[in-house]
């Protein structure tokens, strides 16, 4: 039998954190008690070199190939490709290889959350009909995965499950709801998302405040958080190594900061055309 775990984004209204600014309604959501690990493993012990960290072997082969929903839109495409690209200068290596669309297989596909591992295909699907993943509806979405039948630290398939059906999921810039689905940020949910499918766990913010793996996030219109912490570049180097440039942390981070900041740069030149 195969472990399997699942951990994913978020829990619970009374959690949130509820204001408006801008004339547009923002949430802080919670991603605390998403996660079911191992117990012992250490990977929520802040002292432990294996913090942060859900199987600190990583994958068993590299680079990781996958494939996307057939109802994938551009955009929401283009969030995913980017966050992949940052995890990849923060190692210096390729992680990820594209390899088309599932053709005729969306979320909806499945009839459960961890059905979708069954195929071998290592897929990022938009689920449709959310509450067959058994997950509650203000879960933003999931990554499940497996690992390896000789190496429990070891990952061999992974899927991220999108809830569409609550949420509108595309660039938090640009987009706009026209129903009752509050705004994610794709690039934002996919980096953290990606962070549990390379194998990272929560970080809690009096270890680093900055992490994408933080135990919350904000989500609404105009809300991102692109960015790598130092911390989440040393914790991905422990498991994957780094090559060439990407060993020199700091570099590294300034590096994601600069592209970053160049892309938010020309988006707002867009957008104010
Ligand atoms: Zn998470």
């Amino acid at each position: 039998m195969f472990l399997r775990y699942s951990l994913f984004v978020l829990v619970i209204g009374g959690l949130f954190t509820n204001f408006v600014a801008c004339g547009a309604q923002m949430y802080q959501v919670s991603l605390k008690d998403d996660t079911q690990l191992q117990e012992d493993d250490g990977s929520e012990d802040p002292a432990s070199l294996q913090y942060g960290l859900h199987s600190p072997h990583g994958w068993s082969t590299l680079p990781i190939q996958f494939k996307v929903d057939q109802s994938l839109t551009p955009e929401q495409k283009t969030g995913l490709v980017k966050a992949m690209a940052t995890w990849e200068m923060a190692i210096g290596k390729k992680l990820f290889v594209f390899q088309g669309v599932h053709n005729g297989i969306s979320g909806d596909s499945f009839p459960d959350l961890y059905s979708s591992l069954g195929d071998n295909v290592n897929g990022h699907y938009l689920d449709g009909h959310w509450d067959k993943t058994g997950k509650p509806k203000l879960v933003l979405a999931t990554t499940i995965w497996e690992n390896t039948r000789e190496d429990a630290k070891k990952i061999s398939t992974a899927d991220i499950r999108f809830n569409s059906n609550y949420y509108l999921i595309g660039d938090s810039v640009t987009a706009v709801s026209e129903d009752a689905r509050e705004v994610v940020d794709m690039q934002t949910l996919a980096m953290h998302e990606l962070g549990h499918l390379l194998g990272l766990t929560h970080v809690i913010a009096s270890v680093d405040r900055n992490s994408v793996m933080s135990p919350t996030v904000f989500i609404g219109p105009g809300l991102t958080n692109r960015l790598l912490s130092k911390g989440d570049i040393g914790r991905v180097q422990k498991i994957y190594g780094c090559e060439g440039t990407a060993c020199d942390i700091d570099a590294t981070l300034a590096a994601i900061n600069s592209l970053q900041r160049n892309q938010d740069t020309v988006k707002s030149a867009e957008s104010s055309h």
